[in-house]
């Protein structure tokens, strides 16, 4: 999807701080981040959001969720804690239509969130 900005980045038409990629999933850096570790963890595959996965994306549930927690791993956040994310739709502010986990960490979280 050309006007999908993390298309873009799958595509490498859109530069980003990639940090890992493979055949299914790429993690990068977010733009704009909320925490000292902020990544975006996202299937190659165009999926507008949760609400639109099925089951044929299973395989991708699992390997989206490994690639996370290596990632929280290698970031250094995975014993002090870190929270994993998924907007979904307006009320939860999505802003970018391409299902994409958030891997946050760093720093102490409040909840309920905002
Ligand atoms: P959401 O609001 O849950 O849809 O999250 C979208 C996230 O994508 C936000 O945290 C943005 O800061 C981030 N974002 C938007 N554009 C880019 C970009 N070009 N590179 C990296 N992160 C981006």
């Amino acid at each position: 999807m050309s006007h999908c900005i993390f298309c873009r980045i799958v595509q490498k038409t859109l530069p980003a701080r990639i940090l890992r990629e493979d055949a299914l999933c790429l993690a990068f850096e977010d733009i704009s981040p909320k925490a000292p570790c902020h990544i975006l963890i996202i299937p190659k595959k165009h999926i507008e959001s949760l609400n639109s996965m099925d089951e044929a994306d299973g395989l991708l549930i699992p390997r989206l969720f490994a690639v996370t927690r290596e990632l929280a791993e290698e970031k250094g956040v995975a014993t002090s804690g870190y929270r994993v994310v998924i907007n979904t739709g307006p009320d939860a502010g999505q802003s970018v239509f391409h299902i994409h986990f958030h891997l946050l960490g760093g720093r102490q979280m409040a909840w309920p969130p905002g």
